[in-house]
């Protein structure tokens, strides 16, 4: 259902699609019809599958796609009901809250043993919620969807004050629960993969996207 990665959290759980049978030991059988680019695909899928040199919808894109999908199904199931014209940012932050039971990254609370301990040696009744990062690069993603399907920059509900003073209070709440400082793990990490252009690296530096509509 809703599949996202979570930052420094579990691992091995990114399914990066099917095995593609490209017909190794075996090889293609020579009477039988061989699994390959047809002239069914589209034109995108059959040059990626022949290797072209086009390039098919980054992972960045599809998964744009589907957050943006999720939120219009979010706004649609609403009570009251709710138009993406009349979204704020408090809803934005209400439909954060609601990702949380969707969640894969325990947060403890103040009262649990393991409180700070990034390794804790038993499980614990600590609720698991949508990690920081996640929710981060979804706001991302959203902001930037949000305006590629027509919405104005300055009334986009997820570039709002309070989303940021949310999602910093999170990262700050997490930090402690899970003994995870963020920033520290950010300078330490050698500058290996820059995110896409209009990224969340613009959203949390309150930069404008490239798309300057006056
Ligand atoms: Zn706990």
């Amino acid at each position: 259902m809703w599949e996202k990665d979570e930052s420094g959290g579990s691992k091995g759980h990114r399914a990066m699609g099917p095995p593609q049978p490209n017909g190794g030991a075996d090889g293609p059988s020579p009477t039988g019809p061989v699994p390959g680019p047809s002239t069914d695909q589209s034109p995108l899928a059959a040059a990626a599958a022949t290797g072209g040199t086009t390039v098919p919808p980054s992972r960045y894109e599809s998964q744009k796609r589907r957050d943006w999908n999720t939120f219009l199904q979010y706004l649609r199931n609403h009570k009251p009901p709710l138009t993406l014209a009349r979204c704020s940012g408090a809803h934005v932050i209400e439909f954060l809250k609601y990702l949380d039971q969707f969640g894969k990254t325990k947060v403890h609370v103040i009262g649990c043993p393991y409180f700070g301990h990034p390794n804790p040696p038993a499980p614990c009744a600590c609720p698991l919620k949508q990690a920081w990062g996640s929710l981060d690069a979804l706001i991302g993603r959203l902001r930037a969807a949000y305006e590629e399907n027509g919405g104005r920059p300055e009334s986009n509900p997820f570039g709002a004050r309070a989303v940021r003073i949310y999602l910093r209070e999170v990262r700050e709440g997490q930090a402690k629960a899970r003994g995870i400082p963020y920033e520290k793990k950010k300078r330490k990490r050698p500058t290996a993969a820059l995110p896409p252009p209009g990224n969340v690296s613009a959203d949390l530096a309150g930069a404008p996207s490239t798309t300057t509509t006056v």
